[in-house]
C-alpha cells in the first residue's frame, strides 16, 4: 500500500508519473518522499490511435498538476510508463502488443509537446520495481525483481541503484523466458512457444484452469 499526504503537508518538489496500459491510463502526483497527493486514470481507448492518447496523456498530467495546486518550480519531473516494448533512448513505443496501431510512436516526445514539460520515459513494470524500491514493499533491500501479473507478465529489475532496461525494454521481460522446449508447448501473448507467461499470466492459468475442469 501506499502512504498518501495532504497537500499541507506534502513536501515539494512533486512529481508526476503516468502508467499507460491496454485498458486504462493512471495517473498520480507524489511528494518529495513518495507520498501519494493526487491519483485518477482514463480510459485508453486503444483504437482512437496514439496522436489521440498522447494528447490525452499530456492534458492528464496538465489537470494532474492544476488539481493539486502546484506551481510550475515545484514540478521535479514527469515520468510516463510504457508497456514493452519500447525504445527507452529514443523514447519511442516499438511493439507494445495491448497498444495495437500504436507501433513505433514516439510517444515520450509527443507527450511532452501537449503538456509542455520534459517527460522521462520507463518500462512500466521497471518504473514500478523502482517505486517498489524506493518507498514501497523492497526500501529495506539493495536489489529487487517485481512481478507484475495480468494479461501478461511484467518484470522490473533495480540492482542497486541502477534499472536494468536491456535493448528494447528487454532487460526485464522475464515472462518471455523460454520454460518448455516442447515443439507443441503453448503458445505465448508474443506468438512464440513455451515461454512463462503463457502458464502463468492470470489469462494463461484462467485458461489452464479451464481446461482441466
Ligand atoms: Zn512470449
Amino acid at each position: 500500500m501506499f502512504e498518501q499526504v495532504t497537500r499541507e503537508e506534502a513536501e515539494a518538489p512533486f512529481f508526476v508519473g503516468i502508467d499507460l496500459g491496454g485498458t486504462n491510463i493512471k495517473a498520480g502526483v507524489v511528494d518529495d518522499r513518495g507520498r501519494v497527493l493526487w491519483r485518477d486514470q482514463v480510459p485508453t481507448y486503444v483504437e482512437r490511435g496514439p496522436n489521440d492518447g498522447a494528447r490525452r496523456i499530456g492534458e492528464l498530467i496538465k489537470r494532474a498538476i492544476a488539481e493539486v495546486g502546484v506551481s510550475d518550480d515545484e514540478v521535479g519531473g514527469v515520468g510516463l510508463g510504457s508497456p514493452g516494448t519500447m525504445d527507452i533512448p529514443g523514447g519511442k513505443l516499438v511493439v507494445p502488443a495491448n497498444l495495437k496501431g500504436w507501433e513505433h510512436f514516439p510517444i515520450r516526445d509527443e507527450v511532452s509537446k501537449v503538456c509542455g514539460r520534459p517527460v522521462v520515459f520507463a518500462n512500466d513494470a521497471t518504473a514500478a520495481a523502482f517505486g517498489e524500491s524506493w518507498v514501497g514493499a523492497g526500501k529495506q533491500f539493495d536489489s529487487l525483481i517485481l512481478l507484475t501479473l495480468g494479461t501478461g507478465i511484467g518484470c522490473g529489475i533495480v540492482i542497486g541503484d541502477m534499472l536494468l532496461d536491456g535493448q528494447h525494454s528487454h532487460g526485464g521481460e522475464y515472462g518471455h523466458t523460454v520454460i518448455d522446449c516442447r515443439p507443441d508447448a503453448p503458445t505465448c501473448s508474443c506468438g512464440r512457444r513455451g515461454h512463462l507467461e503463457a502458464f502463468a499470466s492470470a489469462t494463461a492459468v484462467t485458461r489452464r484452469a479451464k481446461a482441466a475442469l
